[in-house]
């Protein structure tokens, strides 16, 4: 009897040998973890053999020979074995491994009978992984199984390390696409692409919040663009700027919205690494509209919403500046208006009706006036006119007809017409050699010299000749 137990032990040995030399060209690194497993069991001839890694919270489990439930066996043999709390590298079972795994009712409960539990040791940090191997025969040389378990579980730690690190890697990129993926949906910033056949590719968070289309509906367009931009010729200029050649200077550029609204927008763009151009932008509707205003308020005059002094004066400078004595067209009339006797309607109708005499008035020349002139108040009731390419019989006829208006329509305070009348001084500037400042004392001095000699009249200043 020895005797043919040695005789097995010795088969068994031999055998092993012989699977080992088959299976470990077999192990590379390069196979997946199912395929290394199932060659594994195929070459050591196992009825049941299963891999399980644990690498912090994550656990993964490859089987060979059991469908049905068999993350729980494995589980339940390794918690048993850290119940019994001592070092373990290798567990061995003789016979009726089947019965420590399976209720009896499952069919290997009968079927396995000795098993071979392998520590992979040593990996990464606190990963662990274990090797099982159980056959349907009993044994008769432990030893040897336990060798050959240890062998095989020494080759695949090299596969497992490399392996845990890939999965760890590529968790980390995960978290890094998902990271990147919430910036992208959720980031206050317009980033969108489209491909060369003009379709859109990428469409995130914001862009639906601020236009107000999904993706989908985007692309059910024959050309999306078109949406935004529905000028053709807006919309390739779009296309070439913006969607083919990176740029990092930012453009302004004014598209739809779907409610059909017109939108203020800054993009730049940059290439991806594989060549897509991502167009990046920000909607700056509501910062224009905050600038204009306050643009508007630092240029309109409170009471009569024509334009303030700094204003006024700062047309008379540029108007100064484009002045040239060849080119008629920027030869410009300045007018100085002075309302007559404005202190007798403060003092006889009240300030507020005061006030609204002047906003009657500024109304009044408005309306008279070219678009291409500008109006302001100087201050009080005090106004300077300017008239862009007009010659001094056409500024002196312009003020006539303000008086001929006024004389028509007076200003109304209920059922009392209150007349007004108004002095101006003219020049006509055709060169920018001089300062504004001396050619407001010009027109100042004629509206002087009209007030003096009777008021309701405008009178022509000349400018020195240099
Ligand atoms: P003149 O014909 O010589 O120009 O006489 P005038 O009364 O028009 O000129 P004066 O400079 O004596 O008076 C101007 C008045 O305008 C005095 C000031 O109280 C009044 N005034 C200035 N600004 C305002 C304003 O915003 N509202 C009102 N209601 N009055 C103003
Ligand atoms: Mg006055
Ligand atoms: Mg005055």
């Amino acid at each position: 009897m020895k005797k043919e137990r040695l005789h097995t032990a010795i088969n068994d040995a031999e055998l092993s040998l012989h699977r080992l030399a088959r299976l470990m060209p077999g192990l590379a690194s390069s196979r997946p973890l199912a395929e290394v497993l199932a060659l594994i069991h195929e070459t050591m001839g196992a009825r049941l053999s299963w891999i399980m890694l644990e690498d912090g919270d994550a656990t993964h489990l490859e089987v060979q020979g059991c469908p049905h439930a068999p993350k729980k066996a494995a589980n339940d043999l390794l918690t048993l074995l850290r119940q019994q709390q001592t070092y373990w590298r290798v567990k061995c079972w003789h016979k009726n491994v089947g019965r420590l795994l399976y209720s009896d009712d499952h069919p290997l409960a009968q079927e396995l009978q000795c098993g071979v539990l392998c520590r992979v040791l040593p990996l990464q940090g606190d990963a662990r992984a274990f090797l099982f191997l159980a056959f349907d025969q009993p044994l008769y040389s432990p030893m040897i199984l336990r060798s050959v378990a240890t062998v095989i579980a020494e080759k695949l730690r090299d596969y497992i390390t490399e392996l845990i690190t890939r999965e760890r890697n590529a968790l980390e990129l995960q978290n890094i696409v998902n990271q990147y993926r919430i910036l992208f949906d959720r980031a206050p910033v317009l980033m969108n692409s489209f491909d060369k056949h003009n379709r859109c590719i990428l469409w995130n968070g914001e862009c639906e919040r601020v236009f107000g289309w999904t993706l989908e509906e985007i692309n059910q367009q024959t050309d999306p663009l078109a949406l935004f931009y529905p000028d053709q010729e807006t919309r390739q200029r779009v296309r070439e700027s913006v969607n083919y050649s990176p740029t990092l200077e930012m453009h302004e550029w004014y598209p739809c919205r779907r409610d059909g609204a017109v939108l203020a927008t800054l993009w730049s763009n940059i290439m991806l690494p594989d060549g897509e151009i991502l167009n990046i932008g920000v909607d700056i509707t509501e910062r224009k509209r905050v600038e204009n205003l306050l643009k508007l308020k630092a240029t309109t005059d409170a009471l009569t919403r024509c334009y303030n002094r700094l204003a006024i004066l700062e047309y008379l400078q540029q108007s100064l500046e484009q002045c040239h004595s060849e080119r008629h067209e920027t030869h410009f009339m300045l007018v100085m208006i002075d309302l007559d006797h404005f202190k007798q309607i403060n003092d006889c109708w009240g300030h507020s009706v005061g006030d609204d005499v002047l906003i009657y008035f500024c109304q009044c020349i408005r309306e008279q006036c070219l678009d291409l002139s500008r109006f302001g108040r100087l201050g009080g009731e005090e106004f300077l006119l300017l008239l862009p390419g007009a010659d001094p019989a056409q500024a002196m006829a312009l003020t006539d007809q303000i008086r001929s208006h006024l004389q028509r329509q007076p200003f109304l305070f209920g059922e009392v017409s209150i007349p007004l009348s108004f002095s101006a001084g003219v020049l006509a500037v055709s060169h920018n050699t001089h300062e504004p400042a001396h050619l407001l004392t010009l027109a100042d001095k004629a509206l002087y010299e009209a007030k003096r000699s009777g008021r309701g009249k405008t009178l022509l200043a000349s400018l020195p000749v240099i």
